[in-house]
């Protein structure tokens, strides 16, 4: 027999679109605290620093965070600590990837040869407290009619750039009118042969990946790539595994890049979890990024050195194709700068 309990909060998730889902995203911090049943004292630093970058949470996420465990996984990516509101350690800055500077043209982030990011809007349907991004002048990116077609035309006139990378925010986040006109607008471009979608959609609210989103995708000529950021096995509910295959089976690429986080998935368990949990959905892990040093993230930071241990280990449990890329990013580098693991565990000083 099924519990009831479980129909009538299968069938509510059903019926409610992906749009009225972002449309219902929780904002406020007293309602989580009430809602996820978390100590008064909480409360106080959260209020203020949710002023700085506010709140935001889709439900289908915040379902899978444990009542009253202040140190779940998910609640802490989501969940703004007194740490962020304390001056930042030096080395943490508003804009550590120099992203201000390099935005010459309005939507366009040309940094690497051969592929561009096309931030397409500000928005995201989840605020990471860890986010590079949560500085950046998304205003000035909302783009007119007149920079898209500037934005496209900086595409078209660059033969050498052969994929474009769907950017943010969370370009999913945009409606399927916008989106499938830009999908098609790329596809126009002949020197274009890839495109990617960097997108946390697919994690927060997988109902986002429809039938006719896949169909879009499926009919260009392009060549597709998903990028999802999932940091953590708890967040692969039934839900978001079954968007995940869906879009593995209509033949796209889908890859998973991750951020590594202090108390959240800076551990052997929750990173072998984390590859296996993908992998069972079909997802190959790409990057494991170390944090940038934005202000009010530093809480979250993993020492290098620590983190090349854990990939010593990780690679010590898990095949090769398992491993991610242990990166950082370094302002004025033609690349992600890879970090090797060490032949053997490096001591900590
Ligand atoms: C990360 C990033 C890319 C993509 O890099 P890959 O190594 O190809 O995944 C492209 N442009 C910018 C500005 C980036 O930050
Ligand atoms: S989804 Fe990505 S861009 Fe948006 S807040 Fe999270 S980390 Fe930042």
């Amino acid at each position: 027999m099924i519990p009831q309990n479980d129909i009538i909060m299968h069938s509510s998730k059903q019926t409610s679109t992906w749009q009225q889902q972002l449309a219902d995203v929780v904002t406020s911090a007293e309602q989580l605290a009430q809602e996820l049943e978390l100590p008064a004292a909480y409360l106080q630093a959260a209020q203020q620093a949710s002023q700085d970058f506010a709140i935001r949470v889709p439900r289908a996420f915040l379902e899978r965070i444990t009542k009253g465990d202040v140190n779940d996984p998910l609640l802490r990516q989501i969940w703004p600590l007194a740490q962020e509101n304390s001056p930042p350690p030096a080395g943490f800055v508003l804009d550590p990837l120099g992203e201000i500077s390099s935005n010459k043209t309005p939507g366009i982030i040309h940094k690497y040869h051969g592929r561009v990011l096309l931030i397409t809007n500000g928005s995201c349907a989840v605020h990471c407290r860890y986010c590079f991004r949560r500085h950046f002048p998304y205003g000035d990116n909302a783009l007119s009619s007149q920079q898209w077609l500037e934005a496209l035309d900086y595409i078209k006139q660059r033969p050498e750039i052969n994929e474009v990378i769907l950017s943010g925010g969370d370009p999913l986040t945009n409606n399927d009118k916008r989106l499938f006109g830009l999908i098609k607008a790329i596809g126009e471009i002949p020197h274009i042969t890839r495109l990617r979608i960097h997108t946390r959609l697919p994690i927060v609210i997988p109902a986002r990946i429809t039938d006719e989103l896949v169909d879009n995708l499926t009919q260009s000529r392009l060549k597709i790539v998903v990028v999802v950021h999932s940091n953590h096995a708890n967040e692969i509910d039934s839900e978001v595994a079954a968007c995940l295959k869906k879009l593995y089976r209509a033949g796209i690429h889908v890859l998973n890049q991750a951020v590594l986080l202090k108390d959240i998935n800076d551990d052997l368990t929750s990173q072998v979890n984390l590859s296996e949990a993908l992998f069972d959905c079909h997802v190959l892990p790409y990057y494991l990024h170390l944090l940038d040093p934005v202000v009010g993230a530093h809480h979250f930071e993993v020492k290098q050195s620590d983190a090349q241990n854990l990939m010593l280990a990780l690679q010590g449990h898990l095949p090769g194709f398992l491993v991610p890329k242990l990166v950082r990013e370094v302002d004025g580098r033609p690349s992600k700068t890879t970090i090797d693991t060490p032949i053997t565990p490096i001591s900590s000083l």
